[in-house]
């Protein structure tokens, strides 16, 4: 059941005065059950807020128009009899909110021994879905077509998806992001223009010295160390040396210092993603660590080496996993298993994975590390959760943003990593290593990647839809060659796109 916490998705049922009032009170409460079926539904997390039939071309602009202004994540539309789509236009084309459009009707049988002609006068969506369809697609509008009866799963899971995207997509459009230092020195991918993500994404993306960070970092009091302390050896498993009575506590301490401020620092600026880089740490006397993986299992997005692209992806699913068992994570390819028929991907960041995604409890650990030149930087390691999941890149192709991803299957490390001191992830790419490797590399695809347990394809092509980005999607039925050939199309659709 929805929550008053979780925003609102509105429903809009189209008709049109011609039927009387008789047939438009008959409308008003057979949508308000839909919408109260949408509305009761656990897989959709979102408050379904049914509005009144909408049978003007006035107040159907007004609608559209007002969604947007009470920050309605989504709108959806069924036309239950028939409401002649050129009241629409203004509407439609005024419309700011994601769309989804729902071709239902209120029953699931024909009533075939009693049916006649008051029936079919108010049970139209046949047809009157059919003249709505026929608009959105005449002026272009973005959407997500669902058809089917609001008391099958399959039609629930759908809508959910999309209300899942229509979250994402709501946090993406509102996004601050923070960048400590610029992007790492000579990394082609990890760059990418920040006027038209705005544009596009809606994410405000602005850099600070990293010595501001320091100052705030420096502001941190005893006090709160020891409290985030405590905590720390509450929820993990310190290594002795880290403990209160270890030899290398005080690197804890200042791993939570780091913590904190980072937090208060974010937290003051609105910000909800940010990246570091490990060649600008400044006056910080360790790469932060656990401070990274302990924001991001609080929804904050991270991206290493000054990637704010991946930054903004991180947060975005994490935003649309809201209330989904499984967790989400920065995450980068590092290295393979080639054993023909076993081939794996070890997937892991030189520190920063998020235990949203962990199999079990993390040990906080300390190890040098062989870059960035500071104080070895505590971390959390552990192993991901085995089972299905979802890899998903954003590339800047120049004239647009791309977004790739790849259908995986996590699975435990065929043995022990005992001597590998971060937090990975090891999975099987579908349809299998070369095949997701061949397509991802064609593709252009990052080395900086979300994996996410919590988000299917299925919201991220909603999302692309939402954002009008292509994605491709590299899964069981990849072919390489295929794939090429797609992507060959997919540059031409989206050159002659901008111009429709
Ligand atoms: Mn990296």
């Amino acid at each position: 059941m929805a929550t008053h916490a979780e925003p609102e998705i509105w429903f809009l049922t189209g008709s049109q005065a011609m039927y009387g009032e008789d047939t438009l009170r008959q409308v008003a409460e057979q949508s308000r059950q839909i919408a109260s079926a949408l509305d009761g539904a656990p897989g959709i997390p979102a408050r379904i807020v049914w509005k009144p039939v909408l049978t003007t071309s006035a107040d159907i602009l007004r609608t559209c128009r007002d969604a947007a202004a009470a920050g309605a994540v989504g709108v959806i539309a069924w036309m239950h009899t028939f409401s002649p789509a050129k009241m629409w236009i203004g509407g439609l084309d005024a419309l700011r909110t994601p769309l989804l459009h729902l071709h239902t009707q209120a029953n699931v049988q024909l009533p075939w021994d009693e049916i006649d002609m008051d029936f079919m006068n108010l049970n139209q969506a046949a047809h009157g879905d059919r003249e709505f369809g026929f608009i959105q697609t005449r002026l272009g509008v973005a959407r997500k077509t669902v058809a089917g009866h609001v008391s099958d799963p399959r039609v629930i899971a759908r809508v959910g998806a999309w209300a899942r995207a229509a979250r994402g997509w709501s946090a993406m459009r509102s996004l601050r992001l923070a960048r400590f230092g610029d992007n790492m020195r000579d990394v082609a991918v990890t760059e990418g223009d920040k006027v038209e993500a705005e544009l596009r994404f809606g994410v405000s993306v602005n850099t600070y010295g990293v010595n501001d960070l320091v100052q705030v970092v420096g502001q941190v009091t005893d006090a709160e160390v020891d409290d985030l302390v405590k905590e720390y050896d509450d929820s993990y498993r310190l290594v002795p040396e880290l403990r209160v009575d270890g030899d290398r506590h005080e690197s804890l301490r200042y791993a939570a210092r780091l913590e904190l401020g980072l937090r208060a620092f974010l937290e003051a600026g609105g910000f909800r993603a940010f990246t570091t880089n490990f060649e600008d740490l400044g006056g910080l006397r360790q790469l932060p660590g656990i401070a990274v993986q302990r924001l991001m299992a609080d929804g904050y997005g991270f991206g290493g080496e000054g990637d704010w692209k991946t930054s903004v992806l991180v947060h975005t699913l994490k935003a649309m996993a809201v209330g989904v068992e499984g967790g989400t994570s920065f995450m980068e390819d590092y290295t393979y298993d080639l054993t023909p028929g076993r081939e794996l991907i070890l997937g892991a960041h030189m520190l920063e994975v998020c235990p949203s995604i962990a199999a079990q409890t993390p040990s906080v650990e300390i190890h040098p590390l062989s870059i960035g030149g500071r104080e070895d930087p505590v971390r959390m390691v552990f192993d991901a959760r085995p089972g299905p999941a979802v890899v998903l890149g954003l590339a800047d192709m120049g004239e647009r943003f791309r977004f790739v991803a790849n259908e995986v299957d996590v699975v435990p490390p065929p043995q022990p990593l005992r001597r590998l001191p971060v937090a990975r992830a090891v999975w099987r790419p579908r349809p299998h290593l070369a095949g997701s490797a061949e397509a991802w590399i064609t593709a252009g695809a990052p080395h900086h990647t979300v994996l996410s347990q919590a988000v299917g394809v299925e919201e991220l092509h909603d999302l692309a839809e939402m954002s009008r980005t292509e994605l491709v999607v590299i899964d069981a039925d990849t072919d390489p060659r295929r794939f090429a050939d797609q992507l060959r199309w997919g540059q031409a659709y989206y050159r002659l796109a901008k111009g429709f």
